[in-house]
């Protein structure tokens, strides 16, 4: 009969234990025997898939557009999610994302945003004045440095290093909202619920390759310096190339303290769908904080591109699109 691996263990260590062999020396050899008893990781892709992409809020119809466009052209996923925020981040009329992003209660229009392929590579930038491309910005982290985040000063003179365009994020709309919120200067993290906010992508590539992307001007109001979730990989972002990947919107405090997107990728390695694993990941929020006056809503794509979407509240749509076919879709909520 064979024995089991811990029966197996057990009679090692005392062995060891018999033997006078340290405890470090004990250690060693038993990580090395974890090491190898693990399947290697693979990060196997699809031969051929449908080009795929799921994104947050209405203005996911238009980026997810643009995606699919970057892939016709040659692009893969990353390429997908990159041509995708560059859209929203550019719409000056978008009160969340990029230029035109709702500043801070200091009038500061601050950005956060990251990316990540199927391998495990990711990059990301928070708290970055000045930049109309955070994502891009956040892409060359990862492809140029040896880092994965880059915050505020460093990261703006990275970009001015790279040669990406200075501006000045602030719209005369935003500012006039801004200006009106002043005079009362009410601090209460509004649950968005109207159609538009942070942009999350996920893409799959027809090689069967997986990115995601999040990029964000953040709650507006916020103080001068707060971080959301988007930028944090594994809170607002997280691609495991095996699985899947998961996005998040919403109240970025409630995301950070549950790392929610590695959570809803984790259940999915478990074998949840992507739905069920939203849904598990918004009830994790609900069962620990009150969520009465705090939204927050999940997206997720497998590796074969099904997908799924859940919030804590109504109002929380996501667009997804394969090859020539888009929708705009309600997601579950409570
Ligand atoms: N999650 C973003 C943040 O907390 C904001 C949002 O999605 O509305 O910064």
């Amino acid at each position: 009969m064979t024995k089991s691996r811990r029966t197996f263990l057990n009679e090692a260590a005392q062995i060891a234990g018999a033997l006078g062999l340290g405890r470090f020396a004990w250690n060693r050899f038993e990580n090395q025997l974890n090491a190898e008893s693990q399947t290697p990781p693979t990060h196997s892709i699809n031969s051929v898939s449908t080009p795929t992409m799921v994104s947050t809020w209405n203005h996911g119809i238009l980026a997810n557009q643009a995606g699919l466009e970057a892939q016709s052209q040659g692009g893969n996923a990353l390429d997908m999610i990159e041509a995708a925020a560059r859209l929203v981040e550019s719409d000056a009329e978008g009160l969340s994302v990029g230029i035109g992003g709702l500043p801070d209660r200091d009038g500061h229009v601050t950005l956060d945003a990251c990316i990540m392929d199927h391998t495990g590579n990711a990059g990301s930038v928070c708290f970055v004045q000045g930049v109309e491309h955070p994502l891009s910005l956040a892409r060359r982290v990862m492809e140029d440095t040896p880092h994965v985040m880059l915050s505020g000063a460093g990261a703006e003179q990275f970009a001015r290093e790279l040669d990406f365009p200075q501006i000045n994020l602030l719209t005369p709309k935003a500012q006039k909202a801004w200006e009106k919120w002043r005079i009362e200067s009410d601090y209460a993290p509004v649950i968005n619920r109207e159609n538009h906010d942070t942009i999350g992508l996920l893409a799959l590539d027809h090689e069967g390759r997986l990115a995601g992307g999040c990029t964000t001007s953040g709650v507006a109001y916020k103080m001068h310096g707060r971080v959301g979730d988007s930028p944090i990989i594994g809170a607002g972002l997280f691609v495991d190339g095996r699985y899947g990947g998961a996005t998040a919107t919403g109240l970025g405090e409630a995301v950070m303290r549950t790392v929610g997107s590695f959570l809803v990728v984790e259940l999915m390695r478990q074998g949840l769908s992507p739905q069920l694993a939203c849904e598990e990941a918004v009830h994790r929020i609900m069962n620990s904080m009150p969520t009465e006056d705090l939204q927050v809503g999940y997206l997720a794509m497998d590796r074969d591109g099904a997908i799924g979407g859940h919030a804590i509240h109504s109002g929380f749509n996501y667009a997804h699109t394969i090859g020539d076919e888009a929708a705009l879709i309600d997601a579950t909520h409570g």
